[in-house]
């Protein structure tokens, strides 16, 4: 069946749907797995998915008329990475988007814990979230030059780790049916 579908009742960015694992756990938490409302009619007419439930809105064309999702799950099971990329974004996420030498939660940037003027890398466990301020107060000292130490030693996170900081920032758009998907799922782990 040809999914061609009315554009005209509803934005490209509108009626966002969560998208589900075979095992009903999101994709991913932080940024929330989520498709167009195009993407997922797709992936319903491919036969990807399942539609776990709808938003209370229809879209039309003139041969058929459908409820759009606001979940599905995939019908294969994806299996989830176990080892985070090293991205500045994921290591925000590992510090909770925090300073952590002040817990300041602005103007963020990243500080290297042993300088690289000193021979420090680039890597999970030498750079942290930092603000400008601290970053530059510290600038090519080290840590016990500037008495000036993080507040968690950095790591490299599971994503499980990451998962679970990535809950404490939820979109700024949580439609009611995907609420029963988020948030309980680490305290039904064992
Ligand atoms: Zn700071």
């Amino acid at each position: 069946m040809n999914a061609h579908v009315s554009q005209g009742s509803v934005s490209q960015g509108g009626w966002p749907v969560l998208v589900l694992n075979a095992d009903f756990r999101p994709l991913s938490y932080y940024p929330l797995s989520l498709w167009s409302w195009q993407d997922a009619i797709k992936a319903v007419f491919l036969d990807r998915v399942n539609i776990v439930a709808h938003y209370d809105h229809a879209v039309h064309s003139p041969s058929f008329e459908m409820q759009l999702p606001s979940v599905v799950s995939l019908k294969s099971f994806v299996k989830p990475t176990t080892h985070p990329a090293f991205t500045r974004f994921n290591v925000f996420l590992r510090d909770r988007f925090t300073c952590q030498y002040c817990a300041s939660h602005e103007d963020l940037t990243f500080d290297h814990i042993v300088p690289r003027s000193k021979g420090g890398q680039t890597t999970w466990d030498n750079v942290v979230a930092a603000c400008s301020p601290c970053n530059l107060r510290k600038g090519n000292l080290t840590t016990a030059q500037a008495n000036m130490h993080p507040r968690q030693a950095p790591f490299a996170p599971t994503v499980h780790q990451l998962h679970r900081n990535g809950r404490l920032f939820p979109p700024n758009y949580l439609h009611e049916s995907w609420l029963d998907y988020l948030y309980w799922d680490t305290e039904l782990d064992p």
